[in-house]
């Protein structure tokens, strides 16, 4: 992970507590991709879904090419779509979608913009910086700290927190340790030891 902006880390900690606020969701709670797709008025598709995708095209995606891709952010005249791939899994498919989900609440504008076929579609691609910001994010709008904290100590189950929040083991690894929540944690557990 590069170094971010100052403030960058609590800003992406408050926006995950503000979107669960706009959502009416806990505070502390999962928040789902798809949701706040929809509340930023994303619309999320497969390959399946796109208007004249041809077949062969659409082969290629979910079959040849399955583990190539993850997903992408179209912006076309009528709005924003991503496009998922549905060939993976649900915890690496909310782990990706929230990833373009993030770029968009960054405004990151793409690096290079490439204009498909039929002259429409353009597909986004960042900057390291822009996708380094957008995996903190996107991690953090799926697990903030202090949410993880609360269910870890309830359960130190690290399995079952990530099956709390849909999100794959390693990426709450990532979270925790990231964060330092194994540390505080761990710090806490000594303490209660001491004052019992
Ligand atoms: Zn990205």
């Amino acid at each position: 992970m590069g170094e971010f902006r100052r403030g960058f880390k609590i800003w992406c900690e408050n926006i995950a507590y503000g979107f669960r606020r706009d959502l009416g969701l806990p505070k502390y709670g999962p928040l789902s991709p798809d949701a706040l797709a929809q509340h930023l008025g994303i619309t999320v598709w497969t390959p399946g879904d796109l208007p004249n995708f041809e077949k062969k095209h659409r082969d290629q995606l979910l079959i040849r090419d399955e583990s190539s891709w993850s997903a992408v952010t179209l912006t076309l005249t009528e709005g924003r779509f991503i496009i998922v791939n549905s060939a993976h899994g649900a915890t690496r498919r909310n782990n990706d979608l929230m990833h373009e989900i993030a770029h968009v609440v960054l405004e990151h504008e793409p690096a290079q913009m490439v204009t498909s076929p039929n002259g429409h579609m353009f597909l986004d691609n960042y900057s390291v910086q822009q996708e380094e910001e957008a995996d903190w994010l996107a991690a953090a709008l799926l697990a903030p700290r202090q949410a993880v904290i609360n269910v870890l100590t309830a359960n130190p189950d690290i399995k079952e927190a990530a099956r709390c929040f849909a999100i794959s083991e390693s990426l709450m690894k990532m979270v925790i340790a990231r964060n330092g929540i194994d540390r505080q944690l761990k710090s806490r557990r000594t303490y209660n030891r001491r004052v019992v």
